[in-house]
């Protein structure tokens, strides 16, 4: 909402509370305190919330304390006005007006790794910021899955594109109707008026101040109803964090454990839920009346369109399937960035050549290509591969919920969610971030990191849908 002309101003003042902050949590106090502490905690009980407290708390402190406050605001402070840049380069599609701010940006993110011990590989140390513990050979095994399941499946869909006809989805669809279609679905998954808003916007994101005030906010194209998929996915953003432990409020613990699992639940609402037919049993009626151009649409067709793979050039606009190699191919250019393997004015050409490697698509410009992420404008490298393992996390959870709960279908296609919701709350939400995310995700899916389930899940769905034998 804010005028760009207040961009600057911004920019100084969000660098002056993140140094203030800083400085405070990495007084020598704190770390004396949390000494003192830590012998302590580890005489109660791994589960208590004190406990909990003392070693997350011992461990933020840890990574803090290593870096000067000075290069944090910086750090924050260049990123606010490459925002900007960003934002100007885009529109003008002219990633040169970007490049000096992300040569800054890219130096200001090796002085940050410097201020850590060697790891394995030097993208360990932006992972961790993200992924708390995630090594980059654990994320390259599980994307080469990808890479090797995926591909070959994609290439088979392209040829059977003809049995999925998606031409309803480009329409007009009046905004407030889809605004009121939006919150009918969230306020069945759990939304209350007391507690949550939802507000339009450019770059749909969910935040909130605490587990009692959750903000979602999506937008609303005229010609599709992309609005709604990305309400469900909010909703499962704010969700976590509604339902935290209500103990945990005004702690250091009181949100989710990490991105990948806090997108885990994004993408489990939106796609294991939302694009599954059971669902649109139920919400298909309901949508024909909100949108009575698709009165004549079968059920069928109309589950099979929000389910079609189509491989495309925008990250967030992508289906469930091609969507990784967007992630995959930010994965590997990260690498060689922060390596300084590569010429950073050559990034627009190495994006075009890995989109036509993995998705066979040509770039038209960079606006649609290296330009369209606002990531790399905030310095916020290591956070893509996120995305794409909380996909690989949905199902994992997902399996899991579904052996518990074998009628989870039967109570989507009555317009019931509650149990889905408690479920959550119950095996991962109530937790924050009591625990590191690799204990978080074994109490909730009761297995370590694996791409089986989603690779499975995938081809067995799309398979459905595009009427193709399922690969052995
Ligand atoms: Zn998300």
């Amino acid at each position: 909402m804010m005028p760009r002309g207040g961009a600057q101003a911004r920019a100084e003042q969000l660098a002056t509370l993140d140094k203030l902050a800083h400085e405070m949590f990495v007084a020598p106090e704190i770390g004396r305190l949390i000494d003192e502490l830590v012998p302590y905690g580890e005489t109660l009980d791994y589960d208590s919330d004190d406990a909990a407290l003392i070693r997350r708390s011992a461990r933020d402190y840890e990574k803090a304390h290593r870096v000067p406050p000075e290069l944090s605001a910086e750090i924050t402070r260049q990123g606010a006005i490459a925002y900007e840049a960003w934002v100007d380069a885009r529109q003008a599609s002219d990633f040169g007006k970007f490049l000096p701010y992300l040569q800054k940006n890219v130096e200001l993110k090796q002085r940050y790794v410097d201020c850590f011990e060697r790891a394995d590989e030097t993208y360990d140390v932006l992972l961790d910021d993200f992924e708390e513990g995630m090594k980059t050979a654990e994320v390259r095994e599980v994307f080469d899955q990808l890479k090797a399941e995926l591909l070959p499946f994609i290439a088979e869909i392209q040829e059977h594109q003809d049995a999925v006809d998606d031409s309803f989805l480009h329409g007009n669809f009046p905004p407030d109707k889809q605004r009121e279609f939006s919150l009918e679905i969230i306020r069945r998954f759990g939304f209350t008026d007391d507690q949550w808003r939802l507000d339009p916007t450019v770059h749909p994101f969910a935040s909130g101040t605490c587990p009692t005030d959750i903000r979602l906010t999506t937008r609303y194209a005229e010609d599709n109803l992309e609005s709604i998929f990305s309400s469900m996915h909010e909703f499962g953003h704010g969700c976590y964090e509604h339902q935290v432990d209500r103990a945990l409020d005004r702690t250091p613990l009181c949100s989710g454990a990490s991105l990948g699992l806090h997108e885990s639940q994004s993408r489990m609402w939106e796609n294991l839920v939302g694009r599954s037919l059971p669902f649109w049993r139920y919400f298909f009626p309901r949508i024909q009346d909100a949108f009575p151009e698709l009165g004549s649409v079968e059920l069928e067709t109309w589950y099979k369109a929000v389910n079609k793979v189509q491989p495309s050039l925008i990250r967030v606009d992508a289906d469930e399937v091609t969507y990784n190699f967007h992630v995959i191919l930010r994965f590997e250019l990260e690498q060689d960035i922060i390596d300084d393997a590569i010429d950073l004015a050559d990034l627009p050409e190495l994006w075009d050549a890995k989109m036509k490697e993995y998705l066979g698509i040509d770039v038209p410009d960079e606006a649609r290509g290296v330009l369209q992420d606002v990531h790399w404008s905030f310095g916020g490298l290591g956070y893509f591969p996120t995305y794409s393992l909380g996909n690989v996390i949905s199902v994992q959870i997902w399996e899991r919920a579904l052996e518990e709960m074998p009628d989870l279908y039967d109570q989507f296609e009555q317009g019931e969610f509650t149990p889905l919701r408690e479920w959550l709350r119950h095996h991962l939400h109530r937790y924050g971030r009591k625990y590191t995310p690799r204990e978080t995700l074994e109490k909730a899916a009761g297995s370590s990191l694996d791409a089986g389930p989603y690779i499975r899940y995938l081809t067995d769905k799309m398979s459905e849908v595009y009427g193709i034998g399922a690969p052995v």
